[in-house]
Formats: structure tokens, sequence, C-alpha cells
């Protein structure tokens, strides 16, 4: 583009050269024609009226080629000043177009580096500290999935128009690729507080309703900011800086600002040794299975257990699921860390009593995956376990994304005898429609309503309310996050079947489950020692502990 823009401007160069010759043989013709064509016309006039010598022949040719000249060069002179006139406009829309995003007009990435960087520099001129906001939608991508792209553009050029309202008389803005957008302005150091109206007032602006093609849309934004003075170099590490604050408003639960501060850095050369160590960590199976119990209620027994994963960090000790697994989802590790998991648990589960079953947390990036069925399938049968004790729990999050492929891979499971669980049912759209759209077996309610039943009334509604749905669709409900007694106690009179927490114990490792499942009898006897001894029929014994 930059090379066309270049060829333009040598190309009307030219053209303006050709028109200033074209000028000057004009003005040249003009002059020889007020210097020959007095006296020719003034003999030529007095030869037919009064009689005189005619003019002479060569000059009056003269004249003549001179006012074909004059005629000439001025139809020139026209066709050559229009076709600049269009090329300018051209050049200035093809301008436009390079520094401009299409959708909203505001600047793209590429110009708001450029404007960014002398507003940076203007700055420091003048004493000033410029500030640079990054907003990011929160949830565009389901607005875009749920109403298709015409209603998400229309929603990006409505908030394009507000984020333009909100700002100072004089600040860029940019959008710098998909919801993402950038605004620079500078501001007197002494008061940061201007920068936070103007932050706090896009972001409770952003969290109204918006009308976009007919449609009532809610979103929200995340925001982050970062100043000059403070944080930054350059504008290059200013904009990286709002970026990272950015993804700490997000993390932080969306729906608000956050100023960079330098932990945040911290916190993402954290994320970053996570990242690479996690390369590592899978096929050295540093990343294992824990199992978490899960009860049947109305009995007290065991029924199974849900697979967890853990991180056995050689330095660091256990870590989270929550913190690696969003890392190994964003970095594409997840569908090979997850077949590690099953493939570990499937394995230390092989000789338990037949009657636990074993549920899998499938994250909806691997819903993505076309062969998941093939592959979860191809576990069970190089680990020998049997399928229709395998139940996966999905996540609604998991249906927005290509609702028929997930149909297809939950369709193969389903017909090897896996069973199917909703988990987290609550959070997120917990729609009618979600739970219709796959054949679920079971629904999860998350363990945020669960560990807050007995205090909060509005917990105790929606548990209420899931266990009727539940009852209806004829699908049993499970509660996870069973901290006490108390709240297994209500959860039985509100008719929950199963259910799985702390009160139970906290999830173990495979070795501490072998024990406790040793000492429950609840380990299948090896061949050799149940020839001595009684056959161990565990099915009918007391699970629970
Ligand atoms: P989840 O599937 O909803 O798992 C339940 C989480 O609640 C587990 O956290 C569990 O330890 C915790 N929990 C259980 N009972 C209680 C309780 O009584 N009180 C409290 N406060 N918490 C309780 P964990 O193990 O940290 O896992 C968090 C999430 O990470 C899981 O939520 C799941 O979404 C994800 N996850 C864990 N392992 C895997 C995995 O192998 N693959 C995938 N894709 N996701 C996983
Ligand atoms: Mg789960
Ligand atoms: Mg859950």
């Amino acid at each position: 583009m930059a090379l066309d823009l270049d060829e333009n401007v040598l190309d009307i160069k030219e053209r303006r050269q050709s028109e200033l010759l074209t000028g000057a043989i004009s003005v040249a013709a003009i002059l020889l024609f007020v210097g020959t064509g007095s006296q020719v016309l003034s003999t030529t006039l007095q030869h037919y009226f009064q009689g005189g010598a005619p003019a002479d022949r060569t000059l009056v040719i003269a004249l003549l080629l001179n006012v074909a000249l004059i005629l000439f060069g001025w139809r020139r002179h026209q066709a050559l000043s229009e076709e600049v006139r269009i090329r300018a406009a051209a050049e200035e829309r093809a301008q436009q177009l390079a520094s401009r995003d299409p959708l909203t007009g505001f600047l793209n990435r590429r110009s708001m580096a450029e404007e960014g960087a002398a507003m940076f520099v203007r700055a420091g001129r003048r004493r000033k500290a410029m500030a640079l906001l990054i907003v990011d939608l929160d949830h565009f991508k389901t607005v875009n999935d749920m109403h298709g792209h015409a209603v998400g553009d229309a929603l990006l050029r409505a908030v394009a128009s507000e984020i333009a309202q909100a700002m100072p008389p004089i600040a860029l803005t940019a959008r710098l690729g998909g919801d993402e957008f950038a605004c620079g302005f500078l501001f007197d150091p002494e008061q940061p507080d201007t920068v936070e109206r103007i932050a706090e007032r896009l972001v409770s602006r952003m969290a109204q309703p918006f009308e976009a093609e007919g449609l009532r849309l809610h979103i929200s934004c995340s925001l982050g900011i970062a100043r000059s003075d403070f944080d930054c170099a350059s504008i290059d590490a200013l904009m990286r800086s709002a970026d990272i604050a950015m993804y700490a408003a997000k993390k932080s639960g969306r729906n608000r600002y956050a100023w960079f501060d330098q932990s945040m850095e911290r916190e993402l050369q954290t994320r970053n040794e996570l990242e690479s160590g996690l390369r590592t960590a899978i096929p050295r199976q540093e990343i294992v299975p824990y199992f978490e119990q899960q009860i049947d209620l109305t009995t007290g027994r065991l029924h199974g257990f849900e697979v967890l994963a853990r991180w056995e960090h050689p330095q660091r000790g256990l870590i989270s699921p929550e913190l690696f697994i969003p890392i190994a989802e964003e970095t594409g590790m997840i569908a090979e860390l997850s077949l590690s998991i099953m493939r570990q648990a499937f394995a230390a589960a092989r000789d338990w009593d037949p009657a636990l079953s074993i549920s899998i947390n499938i994250s909806p990036w691997q819903l993505r995956d076309a062969w998941l069925a093939q592959k979860i399938i191809k576990v069970l049968t190089e680990t020998g376990f049997p399928a229709n004790r395998l139940e996966v729990e999905i996540t609604e999050s998991s249906l927005f994304d290509n609702l028929a492929l997930a149909q297809s891979i939950v369709g193969s499971l389903k017909n090897q005898g896996v069973r199917l669980a909703l988990d987290d049912f609550g959070t997120g759209y917990s729609s009618l429609a979600h739970l219709r759209a796959l054949p679920f077996d079971r629904i999860k309610i998350d363990k945020s309503f669960i560990m807050s039943l007995n205090e909060s009334a509005d917990s105790a509604a929606i548990v209420n309310a899931i266990a009727r749905l539940g009852e209806s669709l004829n699908l049993p409900v499970t509660a996870e996050g069973i901290e006490d007694a108390a709240i297994e106690e209500r959860l039985r009179a509100i008719g929950c079947s199963k259910g799985q927490g702390w009160h139970y114990g906290r999830p173990m490792s495979a070795a501490a489950t072998r024990r406790l499942l040793a000492e429950r009898r609840l380990l299948q006897q090896p061949p050799q020692a149940r020839s001595g001894e009684p056959p161990l029929d565990a099915t009918s014994q007391r699970l629970a502990g």
C-alpha cells in the first residue's frame, strides 16, 4: 500500500510538471497572439473594407496556429486539472483507508502507534502526561455468535460512538482489532482523577443496554489505563502497560477499570513462566489427576470421583487448575493435557470397584476438535476402562462455539455409553434451550450457590429452582461445594440426588484415593489373592465412609 501511494505521488508530480509545460506553451501562444494578432487583424480588416494590401499569408497562418494552440492548451489544462483533482482525492482516500478502521472510522492499530508516538512526545514537551486507555468489550463474542456479524458490527459502531463522546476534545481514538479499542489524551499529571472520571463514565455507559439492528444488547467492558509519566518510556511500553491493566480488570471480574501497576507486570511474568513450564510438565506427567468424592445424598454412599487436575510443580508445590487450565486453553495445550490426565486417571481407576464412576472435565476449547470423541475412546480402550463408568462434564459456554460439532462429539461418546453432565449450572446463561440442546444425563449446580445456601435467600431460591427444573426434565442434580453437614441436610430436603465437597474430603492424589478405597474394601482383588479368600462382593458392601 505504501508503495502504491509513493507511485501515486510521483505520478501526480509528473502530471503537475506536464501541466506547467502546457501552461507555459499556452502563455507563449497568447503573447504571440497579442503581438501578431492586432497587426494581422487590422491589415485584414483594412483589406476587406478599405481595399488595402492583404495581410502577409505567413502571419495569418501563424495567427491561426496560435489560436489553435491556445484552444488546445486550454482544453489540455482543463483535462489535466480534473485528473489531478481526481487523483488527489483518491490519494487522500487511500491514505484514510490505510490509517482508519473502515467500520468505526477510528484510527487503526498502525496509525494509533504513529499518532500516539507524536502525542507521547508532545506530553513531555508540555509538561503533561499522556493517558492511554485500552477498552475491551466483555462477552462480545457471545453477541456475535448468538446474533450474527451484522449485529456485532452495528454494536461496535455504537460502542465507538459512545467512546468518542466520552473522550475529551483532543483525543486519539482507535480500534485495535476485534472488540478492542484504545484512546489517548493529555492530562495534568497532578490530576489523575480527570482520567478516572472518564474511565468511570465509559465503564458505566458500556454496562447500559445498546440498541443495534432492532435488538437490545447487554454488554460491559474492561478498561486498562497507563500513564506516560509513571510507567513508560515509549508509546509501545505505554500500550503494553495499558493492555496488561485491561487484562487485570478482566480477571478481577470485568465491567471495571484498572490502573497499571508494577505488580501486574510481575504477574504477567509468572504467567509466562507457567506457560513455558507447562510445555515440559505435560510430557513429564507433572500434571496429575486428583480425585474428589461424589456421594449419593440419599444413601450416603460413595458412588464415584470427579477428576481434577493438579500440577505437582517440583519447586512451587501444588498448583491449582484455575491457574494453569486457562493458560493451557489459550496456548492450545489443553487437548494434550486433558488426554494425559485421562490416561493417568483411567489407569489408576482400573482396579477400583466396578460400581465407582469417574467424571472428567472437558474444556470448551476441546469441543472444537472433531476427533475428540475418538481420542477419548482410544484412551478408554488403551487403559481398559469401561466407557459406561465415565461421565464427561461440560459447561454451558461449550455450546456457543459450534453446537453442531458439540452435538456430533457428544453423540459419538454417548453411543459408547459415556454419560454427559452440565457443569457449573446457574452461572452464565442457565438457559433451558442449552439444557435441551444436548442429551444431558445430569445437571451440576455451581458451588457458589451451594456454599452460600444457608446464608443467602437468593442462593436457596436458585438451588430450589434448579432442583425443580431437574425434576421436570427428569435430570438428576448434583450439588458441588458442600462444606458442612447443615448444607448437606438442606440439599437432601430440596431433593438433590448427589453431592460433592470438602465436607466429604478434599480432592486426593491417586495414591491417597487408593488408600481410602482399600480401607473401604473397594479395590478389586488381584486374581491370586482372590483364590485364597472368599470373593469380595464389593457392590453389595456399604460404600460410604
Ligand atoms: P469444577 O469442575 O467446577 O470443579 C469443582 C471445583 O470446586 C474444584 O476446584 C474443587 O476442588 C472445588 N471444590 C469442590 N468442593 C468444594 C468445596 O466444598 N468448597 C470449595 N471452596 N471448593 C470446592 P479445582 O480443582 O480448583 O478446579 C477448578 C476448575 O478447574 C474446575 O471446576 C474445572 O472447571 C477446572 N478443571 C479442573 N481440572 C480440570 C481438567 O482436568 N480439565 C479441564 N478442562 N478443566 C479442569
Ligand atoms: Mg467439574
Ligand atoms: Mg463445577
